[in-house]
């Protein structure tokens, strides 16, 4: 049990409104005899496809994988090389450069914008080389990220516009994308989805996704994701196996019917905690009405200090994320890097309990918050 009287994210209560119809659908699944792709995959694609306004979804095993099989695939398509560079943010999940690196690409990190703490895409302009082929936009927290700048950078250099969707689902950007698309995961060329159990919609387990309008991409994935096969026992790719289950997909397809009510839910948390946190110490985060709050994430010169305070008053706090990829072990050829933004909100930024609290929990909490008062001041 956790000792916290608001814990961070309780996982077995999102899914207890479910659990009799999970029950069914893994009693379904075992007298089905199949066990690897089908009908559930099928089902889930289509509703996921639908969602992001994209021609093809493509389940896949993973977010890390569904990112990892669009570099990939668009290496084997000939649109990127090997030795390509690629824009990420500076601010984000180790998995969104991961996926660049692994493909032989070379991650070109772009440094935040301290108020959306997503890329700060006026900086785009100047990180863009010949080598650079790709931006990697990550919607973190649940923001999108997503505007003119990315769109001219696109349209103006040819870049491939990647999103990583996986904090984003049901997410709308105020910018659309060239054919009017506002829905994260059918902005850019290709994004992924990841469906990790604390994520907004998410599975008993590991599940990803990939959506976009590109058939041959669509295709490459597909095949990439199945040891590189089009069709049985004949490969075109050196492949991987890297599909999604079928239990997975049927237990998503029953979560996703709830999305909506889901980013309501989150979105009116976010309000609470915005309306009603007033702490000269503590900053909230931007309003954005398109964001499905993945993470409601404050920022404090005394987080270290106000993390405790919360702690001993029955909050649990995360911290998203501790260390930027830039100075992990792994990227240690980047550790020379100045990204002072992105550096800065790693010691600064806190999240709040959203997903499994009440609107009475969120108003408590940031009553608790509000009397917080540092011991020593930070300058
Ligand atoms: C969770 C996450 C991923 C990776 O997804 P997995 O399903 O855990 O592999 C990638 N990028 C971001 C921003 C994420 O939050």
């Amino acid at each position: 049990m956790n000792r916290y009287r608001y814990p961070f994210l309780d996982v077995r209560k999102i899914n207890l409104p479910y659990s009799s119809r999970m029950h069914s659908a893994f009693s379904d699944f075992i007298d089905s005899g199949r066990y690897i792709g089908g009908r559930p995959v099928e089902y889930f694609e289509r509703d996921l496809a639908r969602l992001a306004g994209t021609r093809y979804a493509v389940g896949v095993s993973n977010g890390l994988d569904a990112l990892r099989l669009i570099f990939k695939g668009y290496i084997e398509l000939g649109r990127l090389r090997h030795g390509d560079a690629v824009l990420v943010p500076a601010n984000t999940y180790i998995a969104s450069v991961l996926a660049v690196s692994d493909a032989g690409l070379k991650p070109v990190f772009v440094d935040a914008d301290a108020g959306t703490m997503n890329m700060d895409t006026s900086l785009i302009e100047s990180a863009v080389t010949p080598e650079v082929k790709a931006i990697l936009t990550v919607h973190l927290y649940g923001r999108p990220c997503y505007d003119t700048r990315i769109k001219a950078a696109a349209a103006e250099r040819g870049l491939l516009v990647v999103e990583d969707n996986a904090q984003a689902i049901g997410a709308v950007s105020a910018t659309p994308s060239e054919n009017g698309n506002c829905r994260t995961g059918g902005l850019g060329d290709a994004a992924a989805f990841s469906f990790y159990p604390t994520k907004n919609i998410g599975a008993l387990g590991d599940a990803g996704a990939v959506t976009t309008d590109d058939t041959a991409l669509a295709e490459a994935i597909r095949a990439l994701a199945n040891y590189g096969s089009d069709r049985r026992y004949h490969n075109i790719y050196k492949g991987y196996n890297c599909r999604l289950d079928p239990i997975q997909a049927a237990l998503l397809s029953i979560k996703l019917k709830d999305l909506d009510e889901v980013c309501r839910k989150r979105r009116r948390i976010a309000d609470i905690y915005n309306t009603n946190i007033d702490n000269p110490y503590i900053i909230c985060p931007t309003v954005d009405a398109g964001s499905v709050w993945h993470q409601y994430v404050v920022r404090s010169d005394n987080r270290d200090e106000l993390r405790d305070y919360l702690a001993d008053n029955g909050v649990e706090t995360d911290i998203h994320y501790p260390v930027p990829p830039h100075l992990q072990p792994c990227y240690r050829e980047y550790s020379d890097l100045k990204l002072p933004v992105a550096e800065r909100l790693a010691d600064t930024i806190l999240s709040l309990p959203i997903g499994s609290v009440s609107e009475e929990d969120a108003l408590e909490i940031a009553r608790i918050i509000n009397g917080f008062r540092p011991e020593k001041i930070e300058k």
